[in-house]
């Protein structure tokens, strides 16, 4: 039998400070949904994983959209009458509005307020603000540091350039014994902002980095995209090799403390949402499961009628419901090692029921077989049920994960008799 034992990782622990440490060193840069704090990022994790960078040039139609402009940044700010930085890009790259176009110009309190941005009731946060599709300029800021601008002229630069370029991605292809492939997608165009994005990225490169060192049944693809336009683009690019992927999971906001919240696929009972329900049931910890609705992250494209891919999402708290999301506040105290290392073993244990998930065919279907003779029968336990189980439900048509289900006895355990049987030839594979 084809055994992969992917539960056999290092500590948890040391998996969640491996990936904070990568989390950490990527948190500084200024991502976007193209330019070089992208391509930084990538070069970064390829110190990891043999990943390949694609650069999809500007102006490619990629199904209903285009991919845009590139936008690079050097510096921003906005300077008093004083000549004081009020507000200062080196200080945090979340006070650009994202994909803000170049502006170097003085202008009244007035005028510039119709482009500041804040968050009133967190009064000491940053937001984080884009603006990828309309041609528009501002600034985020906290609601405290808006309230003591004084009137007068300000000084705004922001040196930014939106050029044709490229847009950039990753990806790494991990060929496993058969074809069938899991997709692993997280999207990484959000700068400075540690939850949403950063324990998606680290926790996927961790993975595939370890992933590369173990035997896998299953081929594995990981894409590290921008979001929306970034799947949008991926998946124009890869429609003919679409039918590969078996199974996916969108990785992303895995570092907060809040419990394990999984989103089904489109389809909500492919071997995916089975599985990862499955280990969730299991954990002995509170978990959240919910359908598929078309708006969160890249599932929605993953899910779109036309692919309708066995992908779903794996994170914690979900987007919009803790309230750091898209702000300052989302920074490396938001997330922590232990729910980095937590998210990373139950990941591990849905893709080893993944690998391990078979059927098979008993050999002695004619009543059962003599357990005892063959030393598998001692005494009516947990383990001679799962035996049962197993030889009763092998006819062709059922899969571990079926027989786990319908006896209510765990995955691991079921596998475990499997084995057995298998070892004394009274099972096959199918
Ligand atoms: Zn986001």
């Amino acid at each position: 039998m084809n055994s992969v034992d992917l539960k056999s990782a290092d500590e948890p622990k040391e998996i969640g400070h491996e990936i904070y440490s990568l989390i950490t060193e990527l948190f500084p840069i200024c991502r976007s949904i193209t330019g070089d704090g992208y391509r930084q990022t990538m070069r970064i994790l390829q110190r990891n994983i043999p990943l390949q960078i694609h650069e999809v040039p500007s102006g490619t139609q990629v199904f209903d959209w285009v991919v845009p402009r590139e936008w690079n940044i050097k510096d921003a700010y906005v300077k008093n009458a004083k000549g004081e930085k009020v507000i200062d890009f080196q200080k945090s790259n979340l006070h650009v509005l994202n994909y803000s176009i170049p502006i170097n110009k003085v202008m009244s309190l007035k005028e510039l307020k119709e482009h500041l941005f804040t968050l009133p009731d967190h009064p000491d946060w940053i937001p984080y603000k884009t603006s990828y599709y309309k041609d528009n300029w501002g600034f985020c800021l906290s609601h405290n540091a808006l309230t003591k601008l004084e009137d007068g002229d300000y000084e705004v630069l922001v040196d930014s350039t939106l050029e044709n370029g490229n847009l950039t991605y990753g990806e790494l292809y991990l060929e496993g014994e058969e074809q069938e492939e899991v997709l692993i997608s997280c999207h990484c165009c959000h700068p400075s902002l540690a939850n949403d994005n950063l324990s998606g990225i680290g926790l996927a490169t961790i993975l595939a980095k370890y992933l590369q060192t173990a035997s896998h049944r299953l081929s594995y693809r990981f894409v590290f995209i921008p979001g929306t336009i970034g799947a949008i683009t991926w998946l124009a690019l890869n429609e003919a090799t679409l039918n590969r992927i078996k199974y996916g999971l969108v990785v992303t906001g895995v570092g907060d403390s809040g419990k394990i919240t999984y989103k089904k696929s489109r389809r909500g009972n492919t071997e995916i949402d089975r599985a990862t329900s499955h280990v969730l049931k299991n954990s002995g910890q509170d978990y959240n499961i919910i359908d598929f609705y078309p708006y969160g992250y890249d599932e929605r494209q993953y899910c779109s009628p036309a692919f309708n891919l066995p992908v779903g999402c794996f994170m914690r708290t979900p987007y919009g419901q803790y309230p750091e999301y898209h702000t300052s506040a989302d920074n490396l105290d938001s997330i922590h090692p232990e729910s980095l290392g937590d998210s990373f073993s139950k990941l591990l244990a849905i893709l080893h029921i993944l690998e391990n998930n078979r059927t098979y065919l008993n050999l002695n279907p004619k009543c059962e077989p003599q357990l005892g003779k063959r030393g598998l029968y001692s005494s009516i336990g947990a383990n001679e049920l799962a035996l049962l189980w197993v030889l009763n439900m092998s006819d062709g048509d059922n899969t571990l994960l079926d027989i786990a289900e319908r006896s209510g006895i765990e995955f691991a355990a079921i596998q475990d008799a499997a084995k057995q049987l298998l070892g004394h030839s009274l099972i096959i594979i199918y």
